[in-house]
């Protein structure tokens, strides 16, 4: 048998409407900030993401699905997304149609990671990017419409982490400072810090190794090393997220694996989803665009993994879904009407109701079993002695009472029925 690839895994029918909720709240809060949508490929050249988020980490080291295609050029599937947003930003000049340009997306990405609860191979991100301004409004906003989506699904154990990483020559600068504090002490580091020690030596903090964390926990930080403006801006995040009523905590461990963030960084967590406890995370990158060879832009962004947090969302069980609903059961009374009884579904479900019928050739008892089944709201007989004499008896399921129309009088039957339905949706 064929199963699907390790790291993957489909997502069914019955887990859409989460999916969707999860979309919708998404896509309305993004927009009232006037964030705007984009879609990119699945796939980009390797160079990008080598020369986006750094050779040095892990994702461009160990985790992306590298290949060469026909022509032999080196295609990467997506491993997250503002490298791709930064590259049609360039590529489709917007810096020149506005000065500050605000983007949205929802999309798979794809690392080789090693997968468990919250962690796969391919996954589902939703995030924002906002390039052209250095403000930090802008950090302030990002981690705002975050949280608020969170907040949104009901999530209550989410915890904002922030801190803020500087420019880089101060960050160089403190770099130096922390290779020496922690010369003597390299040998004891685990074999992976100790790499980290030579090439990416902020990366030792996200170690999960005791010993390493130990050996860490009294090394110089790096916010007290940062320039003075990335200063200043930090305190302006602080005071605006106060002010928004975003509990935030700093955490001055907090450096994140990729190599183009500058000054903010920030994390939520929730405390419910075991050790894959992330849910999003993101940061300023005031050097990317220019890296990537476009015009100096500064930038700000962050991206959200959906699986955690529908992870989040069951065990808080935040979400609670109203039991889903169809609008119409249209039940054959009659063998010889199958027929009729499909041109009518096709009828109804012009106006979009949700309009089923049996397809199976069972018993009118079984089709009322599967109209219960199904929670339909309303179903519409077709046959017997009403037929006969050209009338079509319409149930109304939530209390019983039936209603008689003539057959030519379809238009009042979808009328009603839409009337209705209509009428359960208060915010529609
Ligand atoms: P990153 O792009 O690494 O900053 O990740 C942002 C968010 O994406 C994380 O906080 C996770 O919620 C989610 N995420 C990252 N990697 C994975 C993965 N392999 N599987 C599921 N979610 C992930």
């Amino acid at each position: 048998m064929i199963k699907s690839i390790t790291g993957t895994k489909d997502i069914l029918p019955a887990e859409i409407p989460y999916w969707q909720r999860l979309e919708s709240i998404v896509e309305k809060i993004f927009s009232s900030f006037n964030y705007k949508e984009i879609r990119t490929p699945v796939f980009e050249e390797t160079n990008l993401f080598v020369r986006s988020i750094g050779e040095e980490t892990d994702i461009v080291g160990k985790e992306m699905y590298t290949f060469n295609d026909k022509s032999n050029a080196s295609i990467t599937l997506k491993p997250e997304m503002t490298a791709s947003v930064a590259r049609a930003f360039i590529e489709h000049s917007f810096g020149k149609l506005q000065p500050l340009n605000k983007f949205y997306y929802i999309s798979p990405m794809f690392r080789q990671e090693r997968p468990q609860a919250g962690r796969q191979r391919q996954f589902h991100q939703f995030g924002g990017e906002a390039l052209g301004s250095p403000s930090p409004l802008l950090d302030a906003e990002i981690i705002i419409i975050a949280f608020r989506i969170l907040s949104s699904l009901n999530l209550k154990d989410l915890t904002v982490k922030i801190n803020s990483l500087g420019i880089p020559s101060s960050r160089e600068n403190y770099k130096n400072i922390l290779r020496k504090h922690l010369d003597d002490k390299k040998n004891q580091l685990s074999e992976d810090s100790r790499k980290r020690f030579d090439k990416n030596i902020l990366r030792i903090f996200d170690s999960k190794v005791e010993l390493d964390q130990e050996i860490i926990k009294n090394a110089p930080v790096l916010i007290d090393f940062i320039d003075e403006e990335s200063k200043n801006d930090f305190e302006l995040v602080k005071a605006l997220l106060k002010q928004s009523k975003v509990p935030f905590e700093v955490d001055t461990k907090l450096v994140r694996g990729l190599d183009y963030y500058t000054k903010t960084t920030f994390e939520i967590v929730s405390g419910k989803v075991g050790s894959q406890n992330a849910l999003c995370g993101g940061g300023r990158y005031d050097l990317l665009i220019e890296q990537l060879g476009g015009a100096p832009t500064p930038g700000v962004g962050f991206a959200a993994g959906m699986e955690r947090i529908l992870l989040a969302c069951q065990n808080e069980k935040s979400l609670n879904l109203p039991g889903e609903k169809i609008d119409l059961y249209i039940t054959r009374v009659d063998e010889d009407l199958t027929q009729k009884v499909f041109e009518l579904a096709v009828y109804f479900r012009q106006e979009s109701l949700i309009v089923e019928l049996d397809y199976l050739g069972r018993s009118v008892k079984a089709q009322m079993r599967e109209a219960n089944k199904l929670n339909a709201r309303f179903v519409l007989f077709v046959g017997g002695e009403e037929f006969k004499s050209k009338k079509l008896i319409l149930k109304i399921m939530s209390t019983g009472e039936q209603k008689e129309y003539p057959l030519e009088e379809l238009n009042e039957i979808k009328s009603f029925i839409y009337g209705e339905v209509y009428k359960s949706y208060p915010n529609y």
